[in-house]
């Protein structure tokens, strides 16, 4: 996610919307098209900021907020660079350059919102784990006194926003926890591992994603297949269902 907050704010800001196309409406959220179109007209896009799985670019009177769902991109297209194929909606800058909303799968959102604060409140979303007031003593508080597996709760937006599947495996895999490990029965050693790897995590995959280059084979990402062999251990990684989410684990190391 923070991926596509620095690519919108690389690419698609202070440029005036001269035209924009909503190739489907499904995409819209509870917004009408010509609401939508007309609020962006003539504006241009400010500033981006992001919380957890939300995006949100500031065009003057209103926020432009996107959700990117399963499947959702972007994509700033100059000259006769063709869009994505599965282009919902296309804002067309006076410079000739285009931003393109592609999302195949439709799980996300295209919407226009007054404050994201007002948004983020009424959402119940929990604190940004990239934010620089998400510190350990946050985090070790949101644990604090809470019952049931620690993947569930990692994995639960109004606790902590953004944290997707695959990085919440790793995060466990890395600290030798167990997605289903009681959350009251963590060690402050283990809490301290999860919030480490958390962050190393994160600043890792969106470090390596920028220059284009693959993650350390140690990471358990690179192994999510039922009887791999550990990178770390030598011990062979299973499946199961935590939160209704696929989930990878070694069945040696994470306790
Ligand atoms: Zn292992």
């Amino acid at each position: 996610m923070e991926t596509y907050s620095r690519y919108f704010a690389r690419t698609s800001l202070r440029q005036t919307i001269a035209r924009v196309d909503v190739r489907d409406e499904r995409i819209l959220g509870e917004i009408r098209r010509e609401t939508f179109v007309r609020k962006l007209k003539g504006r241009a896009f400010t500033s981006v900021r992001r919380h957890g799985k939300h995006l949100f670019a500031d065009a003057g009177a209103t926020w432009l907020h996107l959700h990117f769902g399963m499947t959702g991109d972007l994509a700033y297209v100059t000259g006769d660079q063709r869009e994505p194929r599965f282009s919902r909606v296309v804002f067309n800058f006076d410079n000739g350059a285009r931003l393109a909303y592609d999302d195949m799968r439709l799980f996300g959102v295209v919407e226009l919102v007054d404050d994201p604060d007002a948004f983020v409140a009424a959402r119940g979303l929990g604190p940004d784990p990239l934010d620089p007031s998400f510190t350990f003593a946050r985090f070790a508080g949101l644990l604090d006194g809470r019952r049931g597996a620690i993947k569930s709760l990692l994995m639960t937006q109004e606790i902590i926003a953004g944290l997707g599947n695959l990085y919440v495996d790793e995060m466990l895999y890395q600290s030798s926890v167990h997605p289903r490990r009681a959350i009251d029965r963590l060690r402050a050693v283990e809490t301290r591992a999860l919030f480490t790897a958390m962050r190393r995590i994160l600043r890792e995959a969106i470090a390596r994603r920028e220059r284009d280059v693959e993650l350390p084979a140690k990471y358990l990402m690179l192994h999510r297949e039922v009887g791999e062999r550990c990178p770390r251990c030598g011990g062979t990684i299973k499946r199961t269902v935590v939160f209704g989410r696929t989930t990878y684990y070694c069945g040696s190391h994470q306790r």
